[in-house]
Protein backbone atom coordinates (compact mmCIF):
# COMPACT_ATOMS: atom_id res chain seq x y z
CA UNK A 1 0.00 0.00 0.00
CA UNK A 2 2.56 2.55 1.06
CA UNK A 3 5.21 0.70 -1.11
CA UNK A 4 3.50 2.38 -4.42
CA UNK A 5 3.67 5.52 -2.91
CA UNK A 6 7.28 5.53 -2.11
CA UNK A 7 8.70 4.10 -5.49
CA UNK A 8 6.43 7.29 -6.98
CA UNK A 9 8.64 8.88 -4.58
CA UNK A 10 11.65 7.96 -5.77
CA UNK A 11 11.10 8.08 -9.11
CA UNK A 12 10.02 11.79 -9.03
CA UNK A 13 13.61 12.16 -7.10
CA UNK A 14 15.52 10.49 -9.74
CA UNK A 15 13.21 13.00 -12.36
CA UNK A 16 14.43 16.29 -10.36
CA UNK A 17 17.67 14.78 -10.27
CA UNK A 18 18.05 14.12 -13.94
CA UNK A 19 16.29 17.83 -14.88
CA UNK A 20 18.81 19.89 -11.96
CA UNK A 21 22.07 18.27 -13.64
CA UNK A 22 20.98 18.83 -16.95
CA UNK A 23 20.19 22.24 -15.76
CA UNK A 24 23.57 23.07 -14.29
CA UNK A 25 25.23 21.29 -17.66
CA UNK A 26 23.31 23.85 -19.76
CA UNK A 27 24.65 26.55 -17.74
CA UNK A 28 28.56 25.07 -17.71
CA UNK A 29 27.75 25.23 -21.34
CA UNK A 30 27.91 28.88 -21.32
CA UNK A 31 28.74 29.28 -25.58
CA UNK A 32 26.59 27.08 -28.66
CA UNK A 33 28.61 23.90 -29.34
CA UNK A 34 31.30 24.76 -31.97
CA UNK A 35 29.40 24.42 -35.61
CA UNK A 36 31.56 22.21 -37.67
CA UNK A 37 32.59 24.41 -40.81
CA UNK A 38 30.37 23.90 -44.03
CA UNK A 39 33.87 24.21 -46.47
CA UNK A 40 34.63 21.48 -47.87
CA UNK A 41 31.92 19.44 -49.79
CA UNK A 42 32.13 15.51 -48.58
CA UNK A 43 34.18 13.52 -51.52
CA UNK A 44 31.28 12.06 -52.78
CA UNK A 45 29.40 14.77 -52.26
CA UNK A 46 26.23 15.58 -54.68
CA UNK A 47 25.76 19.46 -54.26
CA UNK A 48 22.34 19.93 -54.80
CA UNK A 49 21.06 23.75 -55.36
CA UNK A 50 17.71 24.79 -55.73
CA UNK A 51 16.51 26.57 -59.01
CA UNK A 52 14.19 29.05 -59.68
CA UNK A 53 12.09 28.60 -62.57
CA UNK A 54 12.95 31.70 -65.40
CA UNK A 55 9.59 31.37 -66.79
CA UNK A 56 7.03 32.15 -63.69
CA UNK A 57 9.60 33.06 -61.42
CA UNK A 58 8.73 30.42 -59.36
CA UNK A 59 5.25 30.46 -58.92
CA UNK A 60 4.83 27.83 -60.97
CA UNK A 61 2.22 29.53 -63.65
CA UNK A 62 1.92 31.91 -65.74
CA UNK A 63 -0.37 34.24 -67.55
CA UNK A 64 -0.94 33.87 -71.14
CA UNK A 65 -3.56 35.16 -73.46
CA UNK A 66 -6.42 33.35 -73.63
CA UNK A 67 -10.49 33.83 -75.86
CA UNK A 68 -11.48 35.93 -72.81
CA UNK A 69 -8.60 37.19 -71.87
CA UNK A 70 -5.19 36.74 -69.61
CA UNK A 71 -6.05 33.16 -68.07
CA UNK A 72 -3.84 31.30 -65.73
CA UNK A 73 -1.62 28.38 -66.67
CA UNK A 74 0.39 25.88 -65.43
CA UNK A 75 4.09 26.46 -66.14
CA UNK A 76 5.18 23.85 -68.38
CA UNK A 77 9.20 24.92 -67.99
CA UNK A 78 8.96 23.91 -64.40
CA UNK A 79 5.61 21.29 -65.04
CA UNK A 80 4.39 23.58 -62.20
CA UNK A 81 6.78 22.72 -59.98
CA UNK A 82 8.10 26.48 -59.74
CA UNK A 83 11.89 25.41 -59.62
CA UNK A 84 13.38 22.37 -58.88
CA UNK A 85 16.30 20.71 -57.31
CA UNK A 86 19.63 20.42 -59.56
CA UNK A 87 22.15 17.54 -57.75
CA UNK A 88 25.19 18.51 -59.38
CA UNK A 89 28.34 15.51 -59.26
CA UNK A 90 31.19 16.13 -57.84
CA UNK A 91 33.68 18.16 -60.54
CA UNK A 92 30.71 19.92 -62.55
CA UNK A 93 28.87 22.93 -62.37
CA UNK A 94 25.90 24.74 -63.16
CA UNK A 95 25.39 24.99 -66.43
CA UNK A 96 25.83 29.11 -67.31
CA UNK A 97 23.27 28.62 -70.41
CA UNK A 98 20.61 27.24 -69.09
CA UNK A 99 20.66 28.00 -65.08
CA UNK A 100 20.79 24.30 -64.51
CA UNK A 101 17.35 23.72 -66.21
CA UNK A 102 18.86 21.78 -69.12
CA UNK A 103 16.12 23.63 -71.29
CA UNK A 104 15.84 27.08 -73.01
CA UNK A 105 12.81 28.99 -73.18
CA UNK A 106 12.16 30.57 -76.58
CA UNK A 107 11.55 33.40 -77.14
CA UNK A 108 8.34 34.88 -78.03
CA UNK A 109 7.01 31.32 -77.50
CA UNK A 110 5.79 30.92 -73.76
CA UNK A 111 5.65 27.01 -74.17
CA UNK A 112 8.04 26.02 -76.60
CA UNK A 113 11.51 25.21 -75.50
CA UNK A 114 14.95 24.19 -77.09
CA UNK A 115 17.38 21.87 -75.14
CA UNK A 116 19.97 23.42 -73.73
CA UNK A 117 22.94 22.68 -76.59
CA UNK A 118 25.97 23.77 -73.66
CA UNK A 119 24.91 20.78 -71.59
CA UNK A 120 22.88 18.51 -73.88
CA UNK A 121 19.92 18.97 -71.01
CA UNK A 122 22.10 17.52 -68.06
CA UNK A 123 21.69 21.19 -66.77
CA UNK A 124 25.51 20.82 -65.41
CA UNK A 125 28.76 21.15 -67.16
CA UNK A 126 32.26 19.98 -66.14
CA UNK A 127 34.36 22.48 -63.94
CA UNK A 128 35.79 25.11 -66.32
CA UNK A 129 39.63 25.11 -67.00
CA UNK A 130 40.09 21.76 -65.33
CA UNK A 131 42.89 19.82 -67.07
CA UNK A 132 41.79 17.13 -69.06
CA UNK A 133 42.62 13.69 -67.50
ZN1 LIG B 1 7.96 27.72 -64.23
ZN1 LIG C 1 22.56 23.96 -70.12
Amino acid sequence: MDKGIWIAGVIALAVLILLFVRSTDDEKEGSPPPVPAPARQPESGVREESLQCPVCSGYGHVMVQGRTGMTRRICEFCSGQGGKILRIPPGHVRCPDCQGFGKLPRQGEGTSFALCGRCNGRGYIRTPFQPES
